[in-house]
């Protein structure tokens, strides 16, 4: 009755009635929204303080203090960076290099997403620039003279009061980078800014400074363990996955000891996941709860496998974070960005997280010349996603892994000379460099594997990281520690695969 009078008496008009109706939907989605979403915490837990053997192992090294300020709507970081570095060249130096990176994204020519094969998928709006402006270079209290060496703007030389072997110089930059617009693994896409390997280092000594250009394949870097100190500041709403230890929270602090690279990523999109796995901490950053709750615990069941078969992770976090990049993953030190579709795809993102955290092993513990032997730590790192599958997933899955994404490698032709043994440079693309150094990479390790029995292969990796924690390892240290493992040379087997052309089709 009420609702004919209402009718009635007073005619509520058509419009008024469905915008009533779409508010109300909208209230109700709100609230489920709200009952549904898991409570927001807004600071993960600290990590456990670092070691006594990390802490012993950071001795000596060069060291980084960095303080720094992010800001989103400039596309900026600015910081201070105060190295402290010793002459352990063994030679009398006038000058030190130091690598900045970031230039090379200041034009499309040096720029290495913008290649025929990547710009589309990095530059989504067109080309956008990044790079580092430098304000200053002190050495000591001393305004220092400084140039770039290169077209790039990729090698800074700092020149220096001479420096003996084993003399110290303390140098100090400012800077501000400008982050492109780029999703790549320097750049932001969709509200999150990834910094890999963007602060200015001291480039590696192996005889003479090494400073190859910022090639557009593979991960080409090389660089020794160092440590980190970085205050960071942000706009609220934003928050960091880092290589290193969060260890104050305000002010925001990461304390990274003994790492190969510091990477930052950053985004006000982000919430995040916490578990410790063998006492690391293990923190993943995602757009949403679940993505970042299944990050965590991929990262942390990659953890412990590789913790029982090459030795205990000796970092106090490991930090997982999705973003935008044209890979599946991207290792740094204690940091592995995993790439937005990989991170939400629940059968690729444990294989790509399992990939990336046995670089803890094969890159940052056990550091390899990623430019000459790339094959180093890439094919270790598939074939201890074999080992990953075997532990989590069973006899089967390893098999019908092994068969689908390494196996085909072999019978594929390259009509190019290069062999899973070649250095970067020599790869014309990633299709290419992924199907060699990667999946044949790997096809040599499992047949290593069928040859010795897969305990005795792990065994010998196991020696190959207790060799060189916090070093350098080369094939030799491989062949090495494969011979000791087994009583047996493989030289020749693995020259074989290195540096052999095969043409494929067999
Ligand atoms: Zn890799």
């Amino acid at each position: 009755m009420s609702n004919t009078r209402v009718k009635q008496g007073f005619r509520v008009p058509l419009r008024i009635r469905n915008l009533g109706l779409a508010l109300l939907a909208l209230i109700a989605a709100a609230v489920i929204w709200l009952a549904t979403r898991d409570p927001v915490l807004t600071t993960p837990a600290l990590p456990a303080a670092a070691s006594a053997e990390l802490r012993q192992a950071s001795e000596a090294l060069t060291s980084y203090d960095v303080r720094a300020s992010f800001q989103p709507d400039r596309r900026a970081l600015t910081a201070r960076e105060r190295v402290a570095y010793t002459n352990n060249t063994g030679r009398a130096l006038e000058a030190v290099r130091l690598r900045s990176y970031a230039n090379a994204f200041a034009s499309a020519q040096t720029s290495p997403a913008a290649t025929t094969e990547l710009y589309e998928l990095c530059y989504k709006k067109g080309f956008s620039p990044g790079g580092i402006t430098v304000v200053s270079v002190q050495v000591g209290n001393t305004s220092a003279e400084w140039s770039y060496e290169d077209e790039a703007g990729t090698v800074m030389k700092v020149v220096t009061p001479a420096l003996a072997p084993g003399e110290s110089v303390v140098i100090t930059l400012t800077y501000t980078i400008l982050i492109p617009e780029c999703a790549y693994r320097f750049g932001i896409s969709g509200n999150v800014a990834v910094l890999h390997n963007m602060l200015p280092t001291v480039a590696m000594w192996d005889g003479d400074w090494r400073l190859e250009p910022y090639y557009p394949i593979g991960d080409p870097f090389v660089s020794e363990c160092a440590n980190w100190r970085v205050e960071l500041t942000m706009p609220d709403g934003w928050s960091a996955a880092a290589s290193g230890a969060m260890v104050s929270v305000s002010p925001l602090v990461y304390e990274a000891l003994a790492v190969r690279d510091f990477s930052l990523i950053l985004s006000n999109r982000y919430v995040f996941s916490q578990t410790v796995v063998n006492g690391t901490t293990v923190t993943a950053y995602a757009k949403t709860s679940g993505e970042a709750r299944a990050l965590a615990r991929d990262a942390a069941s990659a953890l412990k496998v590789f913790n029982g078969l090459y030795g205990d992770y000796p970092w106090p976090s490991y930090d997982v974070a999705a973003a935008d990049i044209p890979f599946g993953g991207m290792e740094s030190s204690g940091l592995s960005v995993i790439s937005a579709s990989s991170a939400a795809d629940s059968s690729a993102r444990p294989l790509a997280v399992a990939h990336e955290t046995a670089h803890q092993w094969f890159h940052a513990l056990v550091g390899n010349d990623e430019l000459r032997e790339p094959w180093l730590d890439e094919a270790l790192c598939v074939y201890a996603v074999t080992q990953f599958i075997q532990d989590t997933q069973g006899e089967a899955a390893f098999a019908d892994y092994v068969a689908t994404e390494i196996e085909p490698s072999m019978r594929l032709t390259i009509p190019r000379g290069v062999t899973i043994g070649s250095p970067v440079e020599l790869f014309a693309s990633w299709n290419e460099y992924r199907t060699i150094v990667y999946q044949r990479g790997a096809s040599m390790m499992l047949g290593l594997r069928e040859a010795m029995g897969g305990a005795k292969l792990n065994e010998a990796l196991a020696l190959y990281v207790k060799d060189a924690p916090f070093g350098m390892a080369d094939r030799s240290s491989l062949m090495d520690a494969l011979s000791r493992a087994t009583g047996s040379d493989w030289e020749g087997f693995m020259v074989d695969y290195l540096d052999t052309y095969i043409l494929g089709g067999w």
